[in-house]
């Protein structure tokens, strides 16, 4: 049967996704990436980029590269690139055929139907820019629906005899807030209301400002004079920002920033979460005012919402969830990433369409990630949670001993950093691996969950292809309360499972530069000045005594002396 994509055309990013086997999934494009950033670009040699590397150039290209044309949809704006004008529609349009080819490359068909999404704010002529962008990319749109209305088709809201549902959306640069109303199947907008200036960018803004303060209090060092180490500060600020959703505490590290006489130093500074919630206070105030207003203007109050459901990256913020539950007394909707729910729903409504799916849609996701124990009992994350199946990934690991022939892969899952926390789901074991040097075997370990949820691990070798693996069944599924009890003992010890990952890290580290120093030894057997000889086996002999009484600071500094000892040959 043909397929009709899903498509959520969003300002930053795009989203494909299809039905497959009774099920929403988000198709990758062609670089293995979910989410496409919406941007076009042109070369200086008249080449055409769409996505990623199309974004990845823009700094350096920032005349040919265009960003964020869904703010110009439906308006008479022209953009000149290169010396040739385009229609917002047009630049839509590229990047729809990328998302069409991507998708047929994927199913090894072609696909012509499609459903878009727009905010539930756009008005006629934007909803038929949006029409006729899809036109010009060769997709024959079937139907044009709200971004709220997507996201509730995802989670199946419109098969509840619930009446009304309220969506906060809060993307990278905008709030979205709507009031849905749920009659005859059918999904009405009672109300919307937002922020055109309010979104993550805001929440990096504040972290920029802190880390900056900061660096100039305790280095003396106004790290904004300078274009780009602001720009590197903002970088790591926004992955800060992400790891605060899921870590009680944080650093940036921001090596070798010019001082501004020529030095340059190596920058560091941390935040914890409460910290972080303290200086974006005002911030999620302002999610109140547009809410509030979508509230008086659908005539409704907070205890009429039935549903409250979250779209957008940063209503992974867990101060925003909190505050969902604080204003509404209700858990919003959270289950299925919030990045990916509108593209899911726009693919239930293109299945619907298409009577590829009759009433019952699962959008299954994982609830716990999936993993195998790596080097020093870390916890190797392979697949995500909250990754919707059927999905795949991968991941290459090496031998961590020389002529190790046999590997043991034990595969886990949950949150923690280290493996002994995490819920063990079985084991295997690889043979016949070719003996080889530590760190010159390549395994690929590759996880793969069905539409019914069971999980194949394998192992290949890949030089000599032997393959092996497990096939793990759906016994191992937790209920939600104990998916819940897991990450909630994922937070509460994310500070010292930190610290542990680190020590175990600094292990891993010293262990390597040992076996790097007798290597050189062996090798420059003879070759090696006595003292310098002498001095080298001190040193190691120092960090193997810091090793076996395992004081993680001691066996930094041992590990930094052994390598800068090696480094003088
Ligand atoms: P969207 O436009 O919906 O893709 O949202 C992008 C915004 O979500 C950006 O500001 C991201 O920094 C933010 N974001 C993505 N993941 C997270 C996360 N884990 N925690 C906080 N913000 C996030």
């Amino acid at each position: 049967m043909t397929k009709a994509i899903g498509i959520d055309l969003g300002t930053t990013y795009s989203v494909a996704a299809i039905i497959e086997d009774g099920r929403a999934k988000v198709v990758e494009n062609a670089e293995g990436e979910k989410l496409t950033p919406s941007v076009f670009a042109v070369t200086t040699r008249g080449h055409r980029l769409v996505g990623s590397v199309a974004k990845r150039q823009g700094a350096t290209n920032p005349e040919r590269t265009v960003t964020s044309i869904k703010r110009e949809m439906g308006t008479d704006h022209r953009v000149s690139v290169n010396g040739r004008s385009y229609s917002p529609q047009e630049i839509s349009a590229f990047i729809l055929r990328k998302i069409k080819k991507d998708v047929e490359n994927y199913l090894g068909e072609a696909v012509e139907k499609a459903v878009i999404t727009v905010p539930a704010y756009f008005n006629d002529g934007q909803r038929q820019a949006t029409r006729e962008a899809g036109i010009m990319a060769g997709l024959n749109v079937m139907r044009i629906i709200n971004e709220p209305t997507a996201a509730s088709l995802a989670y199946g809201l419109d098969r509840e005899s619930i009446q009304t549902i309220l969506v906060w959306d809060l993307g990278g640069g905008t709030f979205d807030v709507s009031i849905l109303e749920l009659g005859d199947g059918m999904f009405h907008v009672k109300a919307v209301s937002g922020n055109t200036s309010l979104g993550g960018d805001d929440w990096d803004g504040r972290l920029v400002g802190y880390f900056a303060d900061k660096i100039s209090d305790e280095e003396g060092l106004d790290i904004r004079l300078d274009p780009v180490s602001l720009e590197r500060l903002r970088e790591a600020s926004e992955k800060a920002k992400r790891e605060l959703s899921y870590k009680t505490s944080t650093r940036i590290s921001l090596p070798f920033i010019k001082t501004g006489n020529g030095e340059s130093r190596n920058l560091e500074a941390a935040i914890d979460r409460g910290t972080f919630e303290d200086i974006t206070a005002d911030l999620r105030e302002k999610l109140l005012g547009p809410t509030k207003q979508a509230l008086t203007d659908a005539k409704l109050t907070v205890q009429k919402i039935d549903r409250v459901v979250l779209v957008g990256g940063s209503t992974r913020m867990p101060s925003v969830r909190d505050l969902v539950e604080e204003t509404f007394n209700k858990k919003p909707f959270t289950k299925i990433n919030p990045d990916e729910v509108v593209g899911i729903g726009a693919a239930v409504q293109a299945g619907v369409l298409m009577g590829e799916i009759d009433d019952v849609v699962l959008v299954d996701v994982t609830p716990l990630s999936l993993g195998i124990e790596s080097e020093g009992g870390l916890f190797a994350k392979i697949i995500p949670r909250n990754s919707t199946i059927p999905t795949s990934a991968g991941q290459i690991f090496t031998n961590a001993e020389d002529d190790q022939t046999v590997m043991d892969f034990h595969v886990l899952q949950g949150e923690r950093e280290m493996s002994m926390d995490n819920i063990s789901l079985g084991q295997f074991q690889l043979t016949d691996i070719p003996p080889l040097p530590r760190g010159k075997a390549q395994v690929e370990v590759t996880f793969q969950i069905d539409v019914n949820g069971i999980v194949k691990v394998s192992a290949e070798e890949l030089y000599t292809e032997v393959k092996t693996g497990i096939r793990i069944d759906a016994s191992h599924l937790l209920s939600d309360d104990q998916v819940e009890q897991v990450l909630r003992e994922a937070e509460a010890n994310a500070e010292e499972d930190i610290k542990r990952r680190d020590e175990a890290e600094i292990n891993i580290r010293a262990d390597s530069m040992i076996r790097a120093a007798e290597l050189v030894m062996e090798e420059k057997e003879g070759k090696l000045s006595g003292p310098y000889k002498h001095r080298i086996e001190r040193a190691i002999l120092n960090l193997k005594e810091a090793l076996s009484e395992d004081e993680s600071e001691v066996i930094r500094e041992r590990t930094g002396e052994l390598k800068s000892v090696i480094s003088e040959q």
